[in-house]
């Protein structure tokens, strides 16, 4: 046989046995799967064997098999058909402790929740404190309060209830009272997002899916602090919505915490998101000045019980730290927490002038807010991405977010306006200052504007 003819045929050969290029097969999977899914799920499948007509491949573990073959097994055979076109069947094979399961743990994130300790009374535990006793009302938090203690009284009518609220505002506490209320009568679960994801990961790994269902389904009060967590991870928001759906069909109340709304709530299935909102929102705002000085007042009350000792603010400081925390309650009472300790310290009483040195540091904490921070909380907070903000787009609900996003680079950083304009793909310096102009009218004349730079403006502060 010639050369020519030998490379004839060995092409030949080639190509009507053609092996499966299992590298390009993912990266088709990536594309079509998008990132989330592919990390948790698709990335970990190898090709264990090809055959004419089919092919065996290989997955960590009989739920990740189980799961992938429910969910995914006709999209993946399609894809794969379109590299093989002989093929009409996938098998897999657990191929177990090989190198894909500890990946797998790994992509979902466990490195961030292994501090958490692993002990099922641990998560379960209800803090007695956080009750609605001490829990004050005002008019940030009446509307939310009112309906934590209507769910006590009439399970299922709200169904699910949802708390909403920035950070620091009272909704642990709310989860909790309504925790606390009904322990007695109720197989109460109560449960962050973070440790929930915490014992699905670890189930998936013991192989214990089965426990763990069970565990979370067998509630008839289902409380899950900060749901937010869940955003951007498939697998655990799967898990959820099948616990969500099983429990609702029992008859289960299920209450929620997030610090924003449902609708908010970006890179969440939308079939999520109209759940949790399919039952009774409320929302938890930043207290007003009253709420604040009630709650100073019945702290400090609680420590004087507590530790049988007098303290001595009088009304002067009280309304200076009322109006100087800004934030939240939990920082409020750390502030206040803190003018205590030095008061016992020094043994005195202390005036305006002496909170005021004590809080300097405090108050005028130096926040390095930056143009790229703004860019970031601005198109999360109206549930954009960040390219569409800064692109050439002019439709409103793009054009909106991005003068908003520049009269806050004008107003909370040094930045400016040619620098502002670049930093906003090159914009000219007379498009800023449109901008800034805009939304201060805006925001004078109209309450929802008002409201979302007030609330992006606590969300930069906040973090
Ligand atoms: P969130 O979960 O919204 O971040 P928390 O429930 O942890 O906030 O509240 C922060 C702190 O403020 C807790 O110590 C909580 O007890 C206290 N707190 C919040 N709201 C109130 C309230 N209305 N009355 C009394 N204490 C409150
Ligand atoms: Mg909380």
């Amino acid at each position: 046989m010639d050369k020519n003819n030998l490379e004839k045929q060995t092409a030949f050969i080639s190509e009507e046995e053609k092996v499966i290029n299992w590298q390009e097969v993912q990266v088709a999977f990536k594309k079509s799967f998008g990132n989330e899914v592919y990390t948790s799920w698709l990335e970990k499948i190898s090709l264990v064997k090809e055959y004419n007509d089919y092919l065996i491949l290989g997955v960590p573990t009989r739920f990740f098999r189980d799961w992938i073959v429910s969910r995914y097994l006709d999209k993946i055979l399609e894809q794969v058909k379109s590299f093989k076109l002989s093929l009409n069947r996938i098998e897999f094979k657990i191929i177990e402790d090989n190198k894909g399961n500890t990946d797998f743990i790994k992509i979902n994130e466990i490195n961030k929740v292994t501090e958490i300790k692993d002990s099922i009374l641990n998560y379960n535990r209800l803090n007695s404190n956080l009750n609605f006793a001490n829990f004050i009302e005002g008019k940030s938090n009446d509307i939310a309060l009112s309906y934590s203690k209507k769910v006590c009284e009439h399970l299922s009518r709200y169904n699910p209830l949802y708390i909403c609220g920035g950070v620091g505002l009272g909704k642990t506490h709310l989860l909790n009272a309504i925790g606390l209320e009904l322990q007695s009568e109720n197989n109460v679960m109560y449960i962050s997002a973070e440790r929930f994801m915490y014992h699905f990961i670890k189930s998936i790994k013991k192989n214990d899916m089965v426990n763990f269902k069970d565990f979370f389904r067998k509630s008839s009060v289902f409380i899950i602090d900060d749901i937010q967590f869940i955003r951007g991870k498939e697998s655990l928001q799967e898990e959820f919505f099948h616990t969500f759906n099983s429990l609702i069909d029992k008859g289960s109340q299920i209450i929620i915490s997030a610090d924003r709304s449902p609708s908010k709530l970006d890179k969440v299935q939308e079939r999520i998101k109209s759940r949790l909102a399919g039952g009774l929102v409320v929302d938890i705002d930043t207290p007003d000045f009253d709420l604040k000085v009630k709650i100073i007042k019945k702290k400090i009350i609680e420590i004087q019980n507590q530790f049988k000792e007098v303290i001595n603010l009088n009304e002067e400081v009280i309304n200076y730290i009322a109006s100087e925390c800004k934030t939240n309650i939990r920082d409020l009472i750390g502030i206040l927490n803190r003018i205590i300790a030095f008061s016992r310290v020094h043994n005195k009483t202390l005036n305006i002038s002496d909170c005021k040195n004590i809080l300097k540091d405090v108050f005028n904490q130096i926040r390095v807010i930056t143009v790229d921070k703004i860019q970031n909380v601005v198109s999360n907070y109206f549930n954009i991405s960040l390219s569409d903000m800064l692109s050439q787009r002019r439709s409103r609900p793009l054009a909106r977010p991005r003068q908003i996003a520049m009269y806050l680079a004008k107003k909370m950083t040094s930045r400016s306006l040619p620098e502002i304009g670049r930093r906003f793909a090159n914009r000219d310096h007379t498009t800023v200052i449109h901008a800034v102009k805009t939304i201060t009218r805006l925001s004078d004349q109209d309450d929802e504007m008002k409201k979302n730079i007030h609330q992006i403006k606590n969300l930069l502060l906040e973090q």
